[in-house]
């Protein structure tokens, strides 16, 4: 096969990155301060809301590691923690010795469900533990139920952390994803809706937790002309030049949307009369995905390993849906609530190719490619 690869989620610079970054070397801003730094945190607040407060860190992973640790979470701790999701949101919680216990999902998005949240809730409240955290995550864009969510966290008195790092430009109820919870995460790695070659954001709801953050994200030095320190700090601040591509980015953030939403329109079409397949879908107006990637249900396991190696064929990447956290070998002896719908959907479940950069012969090469396989 001589065909270029066609990838699932490659990065897509708009061009002004260079631009951005010519001029960091200019200035001799090659560093994790600097102006375009401030620059990036501003426009995010911009897109986000007015009151939201922005952290540019040099992972998601740092943002959620940094967002926990501000919800108090230590050793010992019980984080309830959505199992369907990438590793990156659940490893801060081993970093800081917290325990996760993971939920299952619901059929409608995917995402944490209420119901197993409800019944893990209570049934660590009936052996003496309270949750620390509620971890829930805006899964492929796709929306979680916030409003059930964060009733339970009222009702119980248990904070959010949301890891909205493959939702960017997501939205519930007319409200960015992002910034439901305590703290908001946002990642910006290569393969996201928009990278920084490597990167991610916390979104506070005040000022001071801002500053706590910056704090610690910066190996939190006291105010003091030598080298004071308290507490245990993290070298997790975004570099000027990682911003740089960042404000580039940012440029052509709502262009990238619009490209994963067609992906997600030319896949609805292409399985349209395909009663095996069944698409990732918003389940009703109020959920809107930035369709980061857009994913099926086939009817088996066989069907769907069939159907990647298929396309595998054809130099078309394709990656079953993130093995459920409940699942892994590391995580074999923490609590689960929940039905196995989860794991349905990681034995039948499949990412699509949804970058934002697919020309018209990419889309024609994967129309064959699938064509060819259902008839
Ligand atoms: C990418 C990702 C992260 C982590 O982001 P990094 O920037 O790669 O550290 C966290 N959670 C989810 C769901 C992700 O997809």
């Amino acid at each position: 096969m001589n065909s270029k690869r066609i990838l699932l989620s490659p990065p897509h610079m708009g061009g002004t990155e260079q631009t951005y970054i010519a001029q960091a070397f200019q200035d001799n801003w090659i560093a994790p301060v600097g102006p375009h730094i401030d620059l990036f945190e501003n426009r995010l607040v911009d897109l986000l809301g007015e009151k939201r407060q922005v952290v540019a860190l040099n992972s998601g992973t740092a943002a959620i590691h940094l967002g926990l640790q501000l919800l108090g979470v230590q050793k010992g701790d019980v984080v309830l923690c959505q199992s369907l999701t990438f590793i990156a949101s659940v490893n801060p919680v081993l970093y800081l010795g917290a325990t996760p216990v993971f939920i299952g999902s619901e059929k409608e998005t995917w995402n944490l469900c209420p119901i197993a949240l409800e019944e893990a809730i209570l049934n660590r409240l009936e052996n003496g533990i309270q949750p620390k955290a509620i971890l829930v995550v805006h899964l492929y864009g796709m929306p979680a139920k916030m409003n059930e969510i964060i009733a339970l966290s009222k009702k119980y008195n248990i904070p959010i952390l949301e890891d909205a790092a493959e939702a960017l430009g997501s939205s519930y109820q007319g409200k960015p994803c992002g910034t439901f919870g305590d703290f908001g995460v946002f990642s910006f790695n290569g393969n996201k809706i928009i990278t920084t070659s490597g990167g991610g954001a916390l979104l506070c709801h005040s000022e001071i937790d801002k500053k706590k953050a910056v704090f610690l994200a910066s190996q939190a030095k006291e105010d003091a002309v030598h080298y004071e320190h308290t507490q245990i700090g993290y070298n997790y601040r975004m570099s000027n030049v990682s911003a740089s591509i960042g404000l580039g980015q940012l440029e052509v953030l709502s262009e990238h949307i619009q490209h994963r939403k067609q992906n997600h329109l030319f896949y609805k079409q292409l399985f349209e009369n395909l009663s095996e397949v069944t698409l990732h879908q918003e389940p009703s107006e109020n959920f809107i995905s930035n369709h980061w990637l857009t994913v099926i249900q086939l009817a088996s396991f066989e069907q769907r390993e069939a159907l990647r190696l298929h396309l595998e064929k054809y130099n078309i990447e394709s990656r079953p849906v993130w093995k459920p956290m409940h699942l892994q070998p590391l995580f074999q002896d923490n609590l689960y609530f929940g039905d196995d719908f989860a794991n349905i959907l990681f034995d039948n479940g499949l990412c699509l190719p949804s970058g934002s950069n697919l020309s018209e012969e990419d889309f024609n090469r994967i129309k064959e490619a699938i064509r060819s396989f259902f008839i």
